[in-house]
């Protein structure tokens, strides 16, 4: 269901509502809760459905289905902003992919993105979709990753912050991304922000509800070189305020042969560039990770195998180490 395009549209139709359920009761009532949706809609409030609905005395709710909102984004034929894999998993395990996909809305085109840029790293984190879907299989976790290009919305940046649609990400402009209007902000929030986070919520709100633990991985890969500097570490271990998990991850990824691993490298985990961690992690004070992956060790199918493998691996002994540890007192 879609909303009203204007709050005259919505005021009009309060009224005529108000005015067919006074007519034929014994005694005129009104609405005594009104609740519009509209402002919600239009503004991306989390939680908030589209479309428009009255709640009055006797528990009647009126809704109304209209057209298209004026800034609406994604056709009904286009892509899901969500996928959702092995959704039945036992695992304790969630993994989240907020740079999954480089899917653009046809309604933006690429942004006025040449095509050879939005394959880049500036558009997605390569090769991260598929090391994590292997991940899953082998040790029964759910997957949920969000399938559209950062360049549109960054999944993992708060909305409204400077880098949550960015106008120049590297050193590549974004024109399409240059003097939008507040509506035109909230159209991604509303239709590809929030619909990712919101099932991630659900779904830790689920195994909350059944008791179930869950360990939440929030999987990336990084560019090798960014602006000109060559970053050294194959993997990074990634932290805010809580590095119970991330500490024991990287001691246990540097018994591994070869590897050079980042502690909080290449980024550190804050409120004002990270979104996934502090609130679906840190704000449910669930053990948590984030985790970087050099970009040119997953490009190609093989490399996607063995680390999914190694982390597969790591990630059960990861697990063993802290949950022993947590149990033990
Ligand atoms: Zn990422």
């Amino acid at each position: 269901m879609r909303c009203f395009p204007n709050a005259t549209a919505c005021l009009y139709l309060y009224v005529v509502t108000c005015l067919i359920l006074m007519i034929g009761t014994d005694r005129p009532r009104c609405p005594s809760m009104i609740r519009i949706k509209h402002d919600m809609c239009h503004r991306g409030v989390p939680g908030s459905t589209t479309g428009l609905s009255f709640a009055v005395d006797g528990g009647i709710e009126v809704q109304f289905a209209t057209h298209e909102a004026r800034d609406g984004l994604l056709e009904p034929d286009e892509p899901e902003p969500v996928t959702v894999r092995n959704e039945t998993g036992e695992s304790p395990f969630l993994l989240v992919v907020d740079h999954a996909g480089n899917l653009f809305p046809r309604a933006l085109g690429r942004l006025g993105v040449p095509a050879d840029e939005c394959r880049r790293h500036i558009a997605w984190d390569i090769g991260i979709a598929e090391v994590t879907r292997l991940i899953g299989v082998a040790i029964d976790a759910t997957v949920i990753q969000q399938n559209y290009s950062r360049l549109v919305i960054d999944c993992n940046r708060p909305p409204g912050s400077p880098t949550s649609i960015p106008e120049v990400s590297e050193l590549t402009a974004i024109p399409g991304n240059v003097g939008l209007s507040d509506s035109q902000r909230a159209a991604r929030e509303r239709e590809i922000f929030w619909p990712y986070h919101r099932r991630m919520a659900n779904e830790l709100d689920r195994r909350r509800d059944s008791g179930r633990r869950t360990i939440l991985i929030a999987m990336h890969s990084f560019t090798p070189v960014f602006k000109g500097t060559a970053r050294p570490w194959h993997i990074g271990s990634l932290y805010g305020r809580d590095p119970r998990l991330s500490q024991v991850f990287l001691t246990l990824l540097r018994r591994e042969a070869g590897l050079v691993v980042g502690d909080n490298e290449p980024y550190a985990v804050t409120d004002s560039s990270d979104f996934t961690i502090p609130v679906h992690g840190e704000q449910r004070g669930l053990l948590h990770l984030g985790v970087e992956i050099r970009q040119d060790l997953v490009a190609e199918e093989a490399g996607q195998r063995d680390w999914a493998n190694r982390l597969a691996r790591v990630l059960r002994s990861a697990s063993e180490v802290i949950l022993a540890d947590s149990c033990g007192g």
